[in-house]
């Protein structure tokens, strides 16, 4: 009962009109920055996350501890719990999901193959279930796919239209999947779904299987960092999107959802449920070396790189995101250059790790001339 008190005061939105929102992997990166922005407009707010340890789960239990002094309630649960989702849609009609828990990153696929597919295609499809089956009304799910899903694609800038059937990695398959399932939730039980397209998301709480993350982290302990090339020996590229950016699109998305159209008695009630997919990215590739060269002055230490040809592990070189069709449905407009994105990750990462800056970067470059 006590739990169910806690449920309904952090979903329970504060101001006239708001939202009470679901999210799943709120612990995570992208969670954590949306959590906040809802919290802050006076929405109601309830999170769910596994706490898996992918990368170091003490980040993510201090993410945890930042949502909780916003008065913001994360579950310890898993979205294959069936038990648990069911619980949850009993506890409180939330009006949106936003679906963020997944097994991330495309390396860790060699590692760990079943954790894409249990994450992203299982768990998926056991939140559908639950918001179409138990949930009256419905919740309208805004979820997050990916930038992957366009693969070996060759036409850029990327847009909705292109072909995604050539994933190149486990988990672009998987995030593929998902959209192919939120058209069969939508079509058959009248869901109301929105798939984000991310592309490279940075920032402050970032995720430190991503390469802006331990670069830093090998910058300032004087260790050699690897930058790939294509095989045609090409610089490699990303359209690298900073999270206050990507927050907004959240927040656009869920407030033109539509309420999902339900089932009556098993048929579906007349008119078309929403189904929709945008890109949410930067507009403007930037090559790794420039990355680094940004983070190298920030850092004020010069990185030890080693440059080679990029294997063939689910890595694409190239990302570029046009995002005209959220810019025109929610007004997204990314406004973040890199180089002031990037200052505000540093800021974070030297005071969350203590790292007196000068110091580390005078360490750095001694150890860089031991090995000279
Ligand atoms: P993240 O790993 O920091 O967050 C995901 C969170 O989900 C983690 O806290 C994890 O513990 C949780 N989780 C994983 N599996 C779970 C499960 N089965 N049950 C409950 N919780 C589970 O990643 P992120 O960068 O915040 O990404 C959020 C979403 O955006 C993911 O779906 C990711 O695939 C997608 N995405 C991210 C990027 C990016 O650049 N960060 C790019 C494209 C897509």
């Amino acid at each position: 009962a006590s739990w169910v008190r806690e449920i309904r005061r952090s979903a329970t939105p504060r101001r006239p009109h708001g939202i009470s929102v679901l999210i799943t992997g709120a612990s995570g990166f992208v969670g954590t920055h949306c959590s906040l922005a809802l919290k802050k407009r006076g929405d109601g707010v309830v999170g769910l996350d596994n706490f898996n340890s992918y990368y170091d789960p003490s980040l993510k239990r201090s993410r945890q501890k930042l949502l909780s002094d916003h008065s913001i309630l994360v579950i310890a649960g898993d979205i294959n719990d069936s038990g648990l989702l069911a619980k949850l849609f009993d506890a409180y009609p939330f009006s949106h999901v936003l679906h963020l828990a997944a097994q991330a990153g495309v390396r860790y696929a060699a590692k760990n193959p079943q954790s894409y597919v249990t994450s992203n295609v299982g768990g998926l499809v056991s939140l559908f279930e639950a918001a179409a089956k138990s949930a009256d009304p419905q919740p309208a799910i805004v979820w997050a796919s990916s930038s992957s899903v366009y693969g070996l694609n060759s036409a850029s800038p990327f847009s909705e239209r292109h072909r995604t059937d050539r994933p190149a990695s486990l988990y672009a398959a998987t995030k593929k999947a998902g959209e192919a399932i939120a058209h069969t939730y939508n079509h058959i039980y009248g869901l109301s779904v929105t798939g984000l397209r991310f592309f490279t998301v940075y920032g402050p709480w970032g995720r430190p299987d991503m390469a802006y993350f331990f670069f830093t982290k090998s910058i300032l302990a004087g260790k050699p960092i690897t930058i790939f090339r294509t095989a045609q020996g090409g610089e490699v590229a990303r359209d690298f999107t900073y999270i206050d950016d990507v927050v907004k699109g959240c927040l656009g998305a869920l407030d033109t959802a539509e309420k999902s159209t339900g089932t009556a008695g098993g048929r579906k009630k007349t008119g078309a449920a929403q189904l929709r997919v945008y890109n949410l990215g930067n507009t403007s590739p930037v090559p790794v070396t420039k990355l680094v060269s940004i983070l190298e002055a920030l850092l004020g230490v010069k990185a030890k790189k080693n440059i080679v040809t990029m294997p063939s592990n689910g890595d694409v070189p190239f990302t570029h995101a046009n995002v005209s069709l959220a810019a025109a449905d929610f007004a997204y407009r990314p406004t973040t250059d890199l180089t002031s994105g990037l200052r505000k990750f540093v800021k974070w990462y030297v005071q969350y790790y203590g790292i007196k800056l000068k110091a580390a970067a005078a360490a750095a470059a001694a150890s860089r001339k031991e090995a000279m």
